[in-house]
């Protein structure tokens, strides 16, 4: 590939901190360099003194606003419409394409509760499109253009997709929360055996501990080299003690859908015991996640969990369904035969009836926005919760997650109230106006 260099320049959100007056280089899908811009310039100048304007870099400026990298999103059904449980190319590139335009650059599929042949449909969409997205393309197109100085893609430039979050059939029925009841079941061998033949297409998955054959499927899982979550449970402490020695590493959206002191007390009324919410909090082995859109959860429980956690173990997802960017209305969640039924309004999902949250509206930048009014703690910060911790989380840290020399050029452009400007994937501009 022998597309000009990028430069893009202005404020550059690091890991540990924001270089002012920065700058970051991108040849060839990569970033080269990170400096600030003055000494970038410079070099750039001594390397190459005269070249003709086809490699001099093309400058991207990001003004007043700021330099990100792309968020990764590893718990996420959907958007503008489709939910990937719809398992169709299109419904993929849809919901793909709404996250893209929220600053999302990476991110895992999540299933929902559904049919056995409907899980299995899903994970063979989500091995097509990490096939043809390795250069976070969409289906059979190239990446960059030669001649193009500054590659600009249209509609096939999609995030890059990790692997499926396999959520679901394998909850607790009473903590389902949005998914529907019918389908959900213990872990059967017979069954998973079949969706552990598309483990190079898993990301992670999702188990609640207490169920019959949790620890076989947990040991099933490790033996394909698939992650473990647990979530959509009531487990007791102890058995979240359980699970974590049988290598389960991640929980999912803490403080939803979980059993906690007080629910362990329907059980049991003294001494009073533990669940999944304060195990979360406990066990440093346990990374977690919060849907922070205001909806969700208050600031206090944001705060609570930041300090507990720690921004390296404490992700930032948005559990969005395919209402994003739709009208207030009636959705599914999940597949359109078979999903639940969920409200889109004020600005959440909620159940038909009103009576609860069923997953998020917003994309990641939404949630930056939420989770640093929420906590006042400094930007670098919560953005690394959106990016290099949870591609720690699933694997990827050495790729993607921050803007390092080497890493895979995932860059998002903010203004300075933290709304997506531009957008590139691989070094490649995505187009981020709404599909017709
Ligand atoms: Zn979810």
């Amino acid at each position: 590939m022998s597309s000009a260099p990028l430069l893009v320049v202005g404020r550059v959100v690091l890991p540990d901190h924001i270089l002012e007056r920065g700058a970051v280089l991108v040849d060839d899908g990569r970033i080269t360099a990170v400096d600030r811009r003055s000494s970038l310039e410079q070099q750039l100048q001594q390397r190459q003194p005269q070249v003709g304007d086809g490699a001099r870099p093309t400058v991207v400026d990001a003004g007043d606003g700021y330099i990100l990298p792309g968020f990764v999103d590893i718990h996420v059904h959907g958007g503008l419409g489709a939910d990937f449980m719809d398992g169709t190319a299109a419904a993929y590139e849809t919901a793909l394409r709404a996250h893209l335009r929220h600053g999302t650059t990476s991110l895992t599929p999540t299933t929902t509760v559904a049919r056995h042949e409907q899980i299995v449909e899903v994970l063979k969409r989500t091995r097509q499109f990490m096939a043809s997205g390795e250069c976070g393309v969409g289906s059979g197109e190239q990446k960059a253009s030669a001649h193009s100085p500054l590659p600009t893609h249209h509609s096939p430039l999609l995030p890059r997709v990790l692997g499926a979050h396999f959520y679901g059939p394998y909850f607790r029925y009473e903590a389902r929360g949005a998914h529907p009841g019918q389908a959900i079941r213990p872990p059967v061998e017979r069954e998973y055996a079949e969706y552990l033949d598309y483990a190079d297409a898993l990301a992670t998955a999702t188990i609640a501990p207490e169920l019959p054959g949790a620890e076989e499927f947990a040991a099933a899982c490790r033996r394909r080299g698939v992650r473990l979550n647990s979530g959509h449970s009531w487990c007791s402490f102890e058995q979240m003690r359980a699970a974590v020695g049988w290598g389960v590493r991640h929980v999912d959206h803490l403080y939803c859908a979980m059993s906690d002191k007080s629910r362990m007390r329907q059980f049991q009324s003294y001494p009073m015991q533990g669940g999944l919410l304060e195990a979360t909090l406990y066990f440093d082995e346990l990374t977690t996640e919060v849907i922070a859109d205001g909806k969700h959860l208050s600031p206090d429980l944001l705060q609570l969990a930041l300090k507990i956690k720690g921004p390296d173990r404490l992700a930032l997802v948005t559990d969005c369904n395919r209402a994003l960017d739709m009208p207030e209305g009636e959705y599914s969640i999940g597949p359109l035969d078979g999903g639940e039924r969920l409200l889109h309004r004020d600005g959440v999902g909620l159940l038909p009836d009103g009576s609860a949250l069923a997953s998020s509206v917003n994309g990641m930048d939404h949630m930056l926005r939420v989770m640093l009014a929420g906590t006042g703690r400094p930007l670098w910060e919560i953005v690394r919760m959106a990016t290099l911790t949870p591609a720690r989380i699933i694997g990827h840290d050495h790729d993607l997650g921050s803007l390092e020399p080497g890493k895979r050029a995932d860059v998002v452009v903010l203004d300075e109230k933290l709304h997506v400007k531009r957008v590139f994937v691989g070094g490649a501009e995505a187009d981020l106006s709404l599909p017709r």
